[in-house]
Formats: C-alpha cells, structure tokens, sequence
C-alpha cells in the first residue's frame, strides 16, 4: 500500500543530487577511486579531552534518566561562558539559552514557533536548505534573497520589495556563510537590525562556523551588535567548532521570548539530549582551545591548495576568511550540475553543484576541504591534469 504523503512533505523541493548520486555509484562500480569534496563534515576526530569526558558521564546513572528539553543549566551556563569569554556577549542561563539536538534542529523548528501557513520568511539564496526547508514544512513562504558575488554574498535588504518586508515574519541569516565561505562585518549587522525593528521581523542568525576562520579573522556574533537581542537570536553548536557533528548538540541564544517558544515547542516533541553528550559539548566549551587554532592551521592549508590549485588552472577565487567551503564558478559552457558530471567522469573528483542551495546558486559548485590533504593534493593533480586550463 502506498498512502497519500501529506502536503507538507509534497511541498519540499525536489532533492538534486540525485543524477550526480547516480554517476559515483557508475564510476564506483567500474572501479574508480572517487574522491569526495561534496561533504562539509569535519574528517578529524573529536579533541579527546572531550571524548574523556563523554566516556566519563556515560558510566553516571543520573545521566541514564530523560534530561530536561531545553539542556541542563549547568549546559546552558556553559553556553553563556562561551559567548561571553568569546564574544563578550552577556546572557542569561535560565532565560536567554535553550539547548538544541544540533542546531539544525532549532533552525527547522523555529518556523514552527513564529510562521502561520501562508506567512513569508526572508530566506538567503544560495543557503543552508534547512532554512526554507523548515519553513516549508511549517507552510510558510520562503522569500528568497539573492547573495550574488557583487555584494560579498550579502543580502541587498533595500532590494526588498515593501510589500514583502511588511509580511515578513522571519528572516535566516548565516555568516560566515554555507556554501558561498563569505563573512559579514558589523555594519551589515547594524543595517539588518534596523530594518527588523522597522518591520518587525525576527532575525535568526546562523553561526554555525564562529570558530572556523583563518589568518587571525575573528568571526562575529550577531549578539555582540546593539540591539541584536531585541530582534533576534542566534544559532550555533559544538558541531564545526571541535568536529562534533555526529554528537549532535548546539544551542540556540539570544531574545529570552523567542528562547522560550522554542523551549516550550520542544518540550511538547522532544527529551533533550543525552546529559553525558551534554557534558562532552561543555569540555569542549570551557577546556582548553588549542585544538580548534590547530584545526584551523588544517583548514588553512588545505583552503590555499584547492584555491591556489584552481587559480592555477584560470580561476580567480580570493581565500575565504572562514568556513572549510571554496565556492567557486563554473567555467563558461557549463551549468552548475553539468560542470559537477564533468569533473567526476574527467578527475573522479566530487564537486557539489551549486544549485542545490538555491536558484542563485546555478553556475557555481562548492568544494569542501573536510578530506585529507593527500587527497586533496591528489584531486587537484587530477583536475589539472584531466581538464587543464578553464575559460569564463
Ligand atoms: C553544519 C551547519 C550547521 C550545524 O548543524 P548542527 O545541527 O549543529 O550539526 C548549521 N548551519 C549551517 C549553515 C551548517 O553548515
């Protein structure tokens, strides 16, 4: 039997990588060795401080017990440690922090809390497709910002029609940015809790990549600009930060009203996370550091391989600041899912075309950098190789 999917799971849009899905598993098959710069998962292990701490907490039987929904508030105090030693941000424990399951969990539910069916959210395009993914399935109406390269990725908010500022509930926001590596400074910050005051919009800044950045940039928080708290809140976890992402815990910060909302939608489809996973995101947040400066010593070096590789072979890419993504355009000729074909059958290299982050994504690919450096050595050697010189 084959029941009737509910709208809601009708209305999410198409998956699209199903094609290029289609052509590693021929290339597998016919037994080349593919190398995958598609996935933004972190390849080095957790910090084993961490890992300790974890193995410690399992054995506790207190943890053994369903935790509190929205994080123990010994967690949520680590939270508030972290954004005020890191940020210099203040915040309350018990009313300005809500743990999550991974943040991508709080970005899909917070739709849920603030969008009525038909209601529009301001959603960056390319973006994080959980951002509109979430608001689908809340019956929302994502409006779509486009982030083009003449703005450094950043949206035009004066481009927004009045009309759809004025029925906008929402609005997703994310720097340093997934896929496009951009980074935003406070001036932007500044202008977007301007423009949420007057329409009355709630900000929902993604800061998923804070800890990921290079040659001494310090990203922001959108916490740190006056006002923000008024307006917003903020989204982050333990996921990037000290290669976590399997662990699944994070944090979402900010206005103690909307911090609660969330807090109460939770407690009604969730028990919170392990209290001894809890615990491992708090060694992480409060113990020693050197391993996220060592991380990003990786990072750096395998970003300038891949864009020194690339810029080698005619492109013209600047290093980004942060995040382990290279974004890229396709040389002329191709769309973005074709360029993604080409490299695999040519290099038996995975790219990520860029359209699967939206509309104004088509003519880009992003390459992730969470694969070893041989690897990546290898993949441009390859790329060289079979493709050579690229025209625009
Ligand atoms: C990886 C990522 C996250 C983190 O998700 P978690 O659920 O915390 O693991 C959030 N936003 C963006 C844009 C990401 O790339």
């Amino acid at each position: 039997m084959r029941f009737a999917e509910a709208d809601r799971i009708k209305n999410l849009p198409p998956y699209l990588f199903a094609r290029i899905e289609q052509v590693i598993a021929q290339k597998k098959e016919a037994g080349v060795d593919i190398i995958s710069l598609g996935i933004g998962d972190p390849d080095i292990p957790t910090p084993d401080h961490i890992i300790k701490e974890a193995q410690k907490q399992v054995a506790v039987p207190a943890n053994h017990q369903y935790p509190s929904s929205v994080g123990m508030l010994s967690y949520r105090q680590a939270v508030a440690d972290f954004y005020a030693r890191r940020f210099n941000v203040q915040l309350d424990p018990k009313t300005e922090v809500v743990a999550l399951i991974g943040s991508k969990e709080g970005i899909a539910h917070i739709s849920w809390c603030y969008l009525n069916p038909g209601d529009t959210v301001l959603v960056p395009d390319p973006g994080y497709p959980v951002y509109s993914g979430g608001a689908i399935l809340a019956g929302a109406e994502p409006y779509y910002m486009p982030l083009t390269a003449e703005r450094g990725f950043l949206p035009d908010l004066a481009a927004i029609p009045e009309e759809v500022a004025k029925k906008a509930k929402m609005m997703f926001l994310n720097y340093p940015n997934n896929p496009t590596g951009a980074v935003a400074d406070e001036a932007f910050y500044k202008e977007v809790i301007e423009f949420a005051k007057k329409y009355e919009i709630l900000v929902c800044h993604d800061n998923a990549y804070s800890e990921v950045a290079f040659d001494g940039y310090k990203p922001l928080s959108f916490m740190q600009i006056p006002g923000a708290k008024e307006v917003g809140i903020e989204f982050s976890s333990v996921s990037k930060s000290y290669n976590m992402t399997g662990w699944r815990i994070g944090w979402a910060v900010g206005n103690p009203h909307v911090v609660e909302a969330l807090g109460r939608f939770k407690t009604n489809i969730d028990s919170g996370q392990f209290q001894a996973v809890q615990y491992a995101a708090m060694a992480g947040l409060t113990g020693p550091q050197d391993a996220v400066a060592a991380n990003n010593d990786i990072y750096r070096e395998r970003r300038d391989i891949v864009v020194d590789g690339l810029n080698a072979m005619g492109w013209n890419l600047e290093k980004p600041k942060a995040t382990f993504y290279i974004w890229a355009p396709v040389p002329k000729g191709f769309t973005s899912a074709s360029f993604a074909e080409y490299v695999i059958e040519k290099a038996g290299v995975v790219i990520t075309p860029g359209n699967g982050y939206g509309e104004q994504g088509e003519g880009y690919f992003r390459i992730s950098i969470t694969i070893p450096k041989e690897r990546i050595i290898e993949a441009l050697e390859r790329m060289k190789k079979n493709i050579g010189k690229v025209e625009f």
